[in-house]
């Protein structure tokens, strides 16, 4: 999870939030992505009610409660986790809140840990667990190992990126690819920014590149 910001003003949702025009903005302030597994495109997306509207016409209009989600998520998420840190809120550092780490190697799983002492952010921890490790359906366990192979596929790629940058004399072409994957843009961008933190080599060289920049 890192921060997205909301694009103001809010598009026309006096009736239904469920229209292209909402789609569309949700789609380009959030880039395409899960806010929760920061899945890239997922094939299945969902506008979501951050906090669940269960019927309350306010919760369910507000610009500021629509997130874009994908299903596997917002399955999950349902109306069970409605205390979580909001990506939308710079002051909930979502991203250095709980620390994303994943041994980019065949059949890993993730582990979260969190940092700060908050309940948000172990409720937050608890809901990624769930969509990265759940098994608690067949159903779910079969989407979360997909989430997990597109997730190591991805740091594959960034971890061969990393080791080309200094391989080789000419890395330009290199540093533009890693500052693309460690933009909010890119998927699983969490999981990259945390690597680049927990290598002092690599904070000292890319650390410019992890802030919450556009
Ligand atoms: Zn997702």
């Amino acid at each position: 999870m890192v921060y997205f910001e909301k694009s103001q003003p809010a598009p026309n949702i006096s009736n239904t939030h469920n229209s292209q025009e909402v789609l569309d903005r949700l789609e380009k302030d959030f880039c395409n992505k899960c806010y929760i597994c920061e899945e890239k495109e997922p094939q299945n997306i969902n506008i979501e009610h951050f906090i669940s509207h269960q019927g309350d016409r306010q919760l369910r209009l507000s610009w500021n409660n629509l997130f874009l989600s994908c299903r596997h998520c917002n399955d999950i998420k349902s109306t069970t986790f409605d205390n979580l840190l909001n990506c939308t809120v710079l002051s909930d550092y979502v991203d250095t809140s709980i620390h994303y780490y994943c041994q980019p190697m065949p059949k890993e799983k993730p582990i979260f840990k969190v940092l700060i002492v908050s309940d948000k952010a172990e409720e937050t921890k608890e809901l990624l667990e769930k969509c990265f490790n759940g098994e608690h359906t067949a159903q779910k366990a079969l989407e979360s190992s997909s989430l997990r192979s597109s997730l190591l596929k991805e740091l594959r790629v960034f971890q061969n990126l990393l080791f080309d940058y200094y391989e080789n004399q000419d890395n330009e072409y290199f540093l533009v690819k890693i500052k693309e994957h460690l933009s909010k843009r890119s998927a699983f961008t969490a999981f990259k920014r945390w690597i680049i933190r927990d290598n002092i080599h690599l904070e000292n060289e890319f650390q410019q590149y992890i802030g919450n920049q556009p």
